[in-house]
């Protein structure tokens, strides 16, 4: 996170007037985060305003397609064409035995 960051970020909300500018299903319209949609750079044009259903969505995706929308421009907002957020993705954590050591019972 840049050192700028939350003057930037508070710089492209007012820009977009506090509106989403994702518009993923489940949209809720007022924007509190600010969205990278090109990654590492830090050029407000490619910086927009995100609720925080759409930005949690557009992470999700990127960070499984490993891809990032090509944003120059105003093509940020393109919504629609994909089926979705997958939502059967559940959390499952490792079985993690308790604290057994592998050596049991054994008297050295
Ligand atoms: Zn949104």
């Amino acid at each position: 996170m840049p050192a700028g960051w939350p003057a930037t970020r508070r710089r492209v909300l007012a820009r977009d007037r506090w509106v989403c500018r994702l518009g993923f299903a489940g949209c809720e319209g007022h924007a509190t985060d600010a969205h990278h949609t090109v990654r590492g750079s830090e050029d407000e044009a490619t910086i927009v305003a995100a609720c925080g259903a759409c930005h949690r969505i557009v992470t999700q995706q990127q960070a499984s397609a490993a891809r990032w929308i090509d944003a120059r421009g105003d093509r940020a907002a393109e919504g629609g064409t994909s089926s979705g957020p997958g939502r059967g993705q559940r959390f499952v954590p490792p079985l993690i035995p308790g604290q057994v050591s592998p050596e049991t019972g054994g008297a050295a």
